[in-house]
């Protein structure tokens, strides 16, 4: 009686390739460097173009007291 091995079966489980699982991207910044810069900055909209009675035009944080840097005057917002 001759036994009819059947080893293709047991080579071929071994062959099975493993499932590899890639990385995990890497999580995404939680905020744009750019927009990070401009918060840091105060904000998008916390900066005024002010233009002086002096004919000085310049760009300011919007506060109460914003003044000319050419001329010291306190500008009116
Ligand atoms: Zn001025």
């Amino acid at each position: 009686m001759t036994v009819k091995q059947t080893t293709k079966t047991s080579r071929m489980s071994r062959r099975r390739r493993l499932h590899i699982v890639p990385a995990p991207e890497p999580r995404p910044e939680p905020m744009h460097p750019a927009e990070r810069r401009m918060r840091d900055a105060g904000g998008p909209d916390d900066r005024a173009c002010y233009s002086c009675a002096c004919g000085y035009l310049f760009e300011a944080r919007v506060t109460a007291a914003v003044r000319c840097p050419n001329c010291g005057a306190q500008q009116a917002w």
